[in-house]
């Protein structure tokens, strides 16, 4: 059937507001400096012969499912993370052992060779992801098995994060691969002294600060330093817990103003903030204004003044202290690191 002039002027102008209001937005994000928001992470599952490897790779499959949902719930709309992708199974043999693990041969800890395992990755995989996830079921380094994130490349300047680098060739990725989080020992992991579906909830919540170490905490002084700015945490890399955050992925406390003089940490589901501990639907973690910022989710504008009380200790739910009132403002901020930058 021969399309009607008519029709095709109707057509065109549609396709023409379409994309109109597409470069509206595009521009609109750009002047706010809003970096990007959609993220895509893979999981892999590093194993040397493993009897549970089906009920392993399963519980992987449901503990991605439950991050999903626990990182968006923390995006509050602002930023997501699409984990869809199938669990990869990189499995250890004679031929690839020496790629992908170093054995330390004074205590025989082993340690992962992470370009090894990242270019295997790229083999049989697209380079489409912001982030990989590792799992292994050995122990990993000589002490206490710790998750942790590792920066590949950073795009953001005023973070405190320096200017704009790139290592990710290195591992593999033409510029894609943003970083990679080491998530531990999945027998430490799913065999915990919770219930199964409290552990991916667990599990979900840790995967939200190490995935979020990739833009901070670099910002301000540590708690007990000599600086003037202080937002980190003593030990680095996450919020001060006298900084009022709501409880952050990254760190720092839900204080309420008593108006006395003194302030009191409120109560809060999270495990990893001296909560109960995560009971599923009571889980209501999620990213302060001021970590979206570092994120590139949100303007400037968006981060109002911040609370700041003088605590540098644990986060203990009903702890009340007396403490002045100061607040840190996203200016001060600003002057000290620059303006936040992406490309
Ligand atoms: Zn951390």
């Amino acid at each position: 059937m021969r399309l009607k002039k008519k029709h095709f002027i109707l057509v065109a102008v549609f396709v023409i507001l379409v994309i109109g209001f597409w470069l509206l937005i595009c521009f609109n994000k750009r002047k706010n400096g809003i970096c990007q928001t959609h993220f895509k992470m893979a999981f892999i599952y590093l194993l040397e012969n493993d009897l549970n490897q089906q009920t392993n790779t399963e519980k992987l499959e449901q503990t991605k499912k439950i991050s999903e949902e626990v990182f968006n719930y923390a995006g509050r709309g602002f930023i997501t993370l699409d984990l869809s992708y199938p669990v990869v199974k990189i499995k250890i043999n004679n031929q690839n052992k020496d790629r992908l693990l170093y054995t330390d041969p004074n205590n025989l800890a082993i340690y992962l060779k992470d370009q090894g395992i990242v270019k295997e990755f790229y083999i049989n995989n697209p380079d489409e992801f912001d982030f990989i996830s590792i799992f292994t079921n050995f122990k990993i380094g000589a002490g206490a098995s710790e998750a942790f994130h590792a920066l590949l490349q950073n795009k953001v300047e005023g973070i405190g994060m320096g200017m704009r680098w790139d290592n990710s060739a290195n591992y593999g990725s033409k510029g894609k691969l943003l970083g990679y989080n080491y998530m531990g020992d999945v027998n430490l992991i799913f065999t915990s002294e919770f219930p199964e579906e409290r552990s991916y909830y667990m599990i979900g919540s840790l995967l939200l600060q190490e995935t979020v170490h990739q833009w901070g905490a670099f910002i301000g002084d540590q708690d007990g330093s000599s600086g003037d700015l202080f937002l980190q945490h003593a030990s680095g890399a996450h919020w001060s817990p006298g900084l009022n955050t709501g409880y952050d992925p990254l760190g720092g406390g839900d204080w309420q103003d008593n108006g006395d003089g003194t302030f009191t940490l409120k109560p809060h589901a999270s495990y990893w903030w001296g909560g109960e501990g995560i009971n599923n639907s009571l889980f209501k973690e999620v990213f302060s204004d001021l970590t979206l910022y570092l994120i590139g989710a949100v303007s400037k504008e968006k981060v109002n003044p911040i609370l700041k009380v003088n605590y540098a200790g644990v986060l203990i739910p009903g702890t009340t202290i007396t403490s002045e009132k100061k607040y840190i403002t996203i200016d001060e901020i600003i002057s000290k690191h620059g303006v936040r930058l992406c490309r």
